[in-house]
């Protein structure tokens, strides 16, 4: 006998960040019966962490922390009657419309008329580049780093390098500056920084970031821990070793679909799979994020959800 569990739902969504609980509530707004899953132990996927304040200016026009945003999203997901598992991971996506989530209590195999991907994305790392030297301890993607810091509490490191100044290398930039950390220097490739306009001035300008245009990092010494990175800058071919314990990367996000990619036929989702959110493609704020969420669910709730009764 199989101890596989099986479900049924309406409208599966895998992912319970900013995009999945909005296109959850959406369409358990509309009537439909809804499931939605998530690896991690709470609701928010990457909101939590962000505790800084930059988010819902556009959609509840006051300027929120991630969890202050997170905390109102929660709400809205709770009140719309939709179910969730967290802990629980979506393993598998099956193109008869079924996928296997393992959760603490075991496995899952759940059908389902139509699928929200609402993975979010994945961070690009330093080894995705050609880089020599040890493998020490001490480099984080800015992402981990953020976690580590502002959720763990775990003392990173005193001295860092950042390499790449997009919005969250930005931001971690300056945590680690109020945080009683040295940015010894940030690295950026190209001759401007990244990111808004309005973290140049609340991030770098205002907390005195060291930004290095035109350079990379090349090479990392140190074992068992990063004792110091070389930089090239890229207009003179200069090499220079700077010391520091800790490298961030903030080298960009990539749309994480790894789950459903195996579905793809010529190039195309199937049609009942949507993808939602940083899934889809990387968003600069989470209030876009909130308003297509809440729209895709909405328009698959009228479509599946009992009120309609449409199939
Ligand atoms: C450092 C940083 C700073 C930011 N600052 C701002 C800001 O100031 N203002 C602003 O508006 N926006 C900001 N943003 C952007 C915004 O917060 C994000 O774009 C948004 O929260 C992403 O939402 P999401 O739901 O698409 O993805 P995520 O929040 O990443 O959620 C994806 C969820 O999917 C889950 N998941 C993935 N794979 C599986 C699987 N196989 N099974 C089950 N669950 C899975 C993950 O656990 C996660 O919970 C910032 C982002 C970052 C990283």
């Amino acid at each position: 006998m199989s101890s596989i569990r099986k479900c049924h739902t309406d409208i599966l969504v895998i992912g319970g960040g900013a995009a999945g609980m909005a296109a959850a509530a959406g369409a358990a707004a509309e009537g439909a019966g809804v499931l939605l899953v998530d690896e991690r132990p709470q609701l928010g996927g990457i909101l939590p962490q962000c505790i800084h304040k930059g988010f819902g200016r556009g959609f509840y026009g006051q300027d929120l922390t991630g969890p202050d945003y997170c905390e109102k999203e929660v709400q809205r997901f709770s009140a719309s009657g939709a179910s969730y598992l967290l802990y629980a991971r979506a393993e598998e996506l099956r193109s008869d419309r079924t996928a296997l989530i393992a959760a603490p209590e075991g496995l899952y195999e759940c059908s389902f008329r139509q699928c929200v991907l609402a993975t979010g994305c994945r961070e690009k790392n330093l080894y995705s580049l050609e880089i020599s030297g040890t493998r020490p301890e001490g480099i984080f993607t800015a992402g981990e780093a953020q976690e580590m810091l502002n959720l763990g509490h775990y003392d990173i490191g005193k001295r860092i390098v950042i390499l790449g100044s997009g919005d969250i290398g930005q931001i971690i930039a300056r945590r680690l500056v109020i945080t009683g950390r040295t940015v010894a220097a940030m690295a950026e490739i190209k001759d401007q920084l990244g990111g808004m306009k309005r973290n140049h001035k609340e991030c770098i300008e205002d907390y005195h970031i060291p930004v290095i245009f035109r350079s990379t990092v090349t090479k990392v010494h140190g074992y068992p821990r990063l004792t110091g990175v070389t930089l090239l800058h890229l207009d003179t071919g200069m090499e220079e070793v700077i010391s520091c314990d800790t490298l961030i990367t903030a080298m960009g996000l990539v749309p994480d679909t790894s789950i459903a990619d195996s579905l793809k036929e010529d190039g195309e989702f199937p049609g009942w799979l949507h993808l939602c959110g940083n899934a889809d493609h990387v968003h600069e704020i989470v209030d876009s994020i909130t308003m297509e969420g809440l729209r895709l669910g909405s328009l698959l709730g009228q479509f599946y959800g009992r009120k309609n009764a449409a199939r």
